[in-house]
């Protein structure tokens, strides 16, 4: 797999798929079968039940291992893939360290799950990496950190983190969600594991939920299959080919999400109701040469802060009309949250601020409509939370 030498467009449309054996079919039909007929004990074309392995999975895994330049496997959520990784690694009294900022599903797989059967767990701030040495320990067993971080975008310095996890022997995982290895490829950059969510960029459509890891180590694998097959989270056939399907243009997008994004960032930047923009590709993103050196570009995902705090932040999440108020990621509608009071409103309001979420932060996931039609949407829901942040009026949420 890594010696595919062709393009990221060529390997997302066809990965190393032939045609359907059976009947030519250009797209690998969707197998909706539970299980596949033997020709005798044991004697069989290499699936016998779905919950191990299906064709039209498979044909994903393919796909996606081709992008990710390493052997892949889908399941049925992120969480489903974050919850493999875990389970297959650790036992009671190891630790990991995760990053302080990370997708809120994985603190509490962590806090509310897995810590009740003794596994321990370390958040750190993994842009600091003297920090994540520091915290290693004789039974840490993972790193795993999401860069860019959701939602305020800290990055965390792949390369540099890989060689601390070396010289402690340490697997390191990614969660490369927000970019995907079409923008950072992990492996190149030392990660041991690739995590997605295929539920945001790699479908890219809003219409199904998804995961994958994706590792060189052959014994990790056959454990990550192990345990998928133990607990039951593999994909389904449907929702793998309308992934596969949205996979195919997965570069093309991104480049429209990354010009989209950029061409907001700028403008919100000069906006007098915005205190200040984290977008990766703005000059004045404090590790905007990290990013250069780490991203082909810089994705779709942005946070800005609004004057006024929460009732402003409100305001604005209510008035706009094109940006829909939902809390995925990743696909063709531009998507507008408000994690302080949606994805974060979890977290004791000190520790959130204290993470860099305070309560007039937004998050931006920039679509691939106009640039100045959300511009325009931005800008009268803007009007609004401006009037609200300076008169505080009583009309204001
Ligand atoms: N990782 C990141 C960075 C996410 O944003 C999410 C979901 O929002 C997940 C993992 C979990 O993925 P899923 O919702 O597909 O289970």
């Amino acid at each position: 797999m890594s010696s595919d030498n062709r393009g990221l467009c060529t390997r997302t449309i066809h990965g190393t798929q032939p045609p359907d054996s059976a009947t030519g079919a250009i797209l690998t039909p969707i197998y909706q079968s539970t299980t596949f007929v033997q020709e005798a004990v044991g004697v069989h074309k290499g699936f016998t039940y779905s919950r191990a392995a299906n064709p039209t999975v498979s044909a994903l895994e393919d796909v996606l291992g081709s992008l990710e330049t390493a052997p892949t496997l889908c399941f049925s959520t992120g969480m489903a893939a974050i919850s493999t990784l875990f389970l297959s690694i650790l036992k009671q009294g190891d630790h990991v360290i995760i990053s302080d900022v990370v997708y809120g599903g994985t603190v509490r797989l962590f806090r509310q799950v897995l810590e009740g059967f003794g596994a321990r767990v370390s958040f750190v701030d993994t842009s600091n990496v003297t920090a994540v040495a520091a915290a290693v320990e004789p039974r840490t067993k993972l790193i795993f950190i999401e860069t860019p971080a959701n939602p305020t975008l800290k990055l965390t310095d792949i390369a540099a983190v890989s060689s601390v996890a070396r010289k402690a022997g340490v697997l390191l995982a990614v969660d490369n969600t927000f970019l995907t290895a079409a923008l950072q490829p992990v492996f190149e950059l030392g990660a041991d594991i690739s995590v997605l969510s295929t539920t945001k960029y790699i479908e890219g459509h809003n219409a199904t939920v998804g995961g994958s890891l994706a590792t060189k180590d052959e014994a990790l694998l056959e454990r990550f299959r192990l345990v998928r097959k133990t607990i039951g989270c593999i994909q389904s056939p449907l929702e793998s080919w309308l992934t596969q399907r949205g996979l195919k243009t997965l570069s093309m997008r991104l480049e429209r999400h990354s010009q989209n994004a950029l061409a907001v960032a700028n403008w919100l930047e000069q906006h007098p109701t915005v205190k200040r923009v984290s977008y990766p590709g703005l000059r004045s993103f404090p590790q905007h040469e990290l990013a250069c050196r780490q991203h082909a570009a810089h994705g779709g995902m942005l946070s800005f802060e609004v004057n006024g705090g929460t009732p402003a932040a409100l305001e604005l999440m209510k008035s706009v009309k094109l940006c829909s108020l939902a809390e995925n990621l990743g696909a063709a509608e531009t998507l507008i949250t408000h994690p302080a009071s949606m994805t974060h409103a979890d977290i004791p309001p000190e520790t959130r601020v204290a993470l860099g979420i305070p309560d007039g932060l937004i998050r931006l996931s920039v679509g691939l409509e106009d640039a100045s039609d959300i511009i325009a949407d931005l800008e009268q829901a803007l009007e609004k939370a401006e009037s609200c942040s300076t008169e505080r009026s009583a009309a204001c949420a």
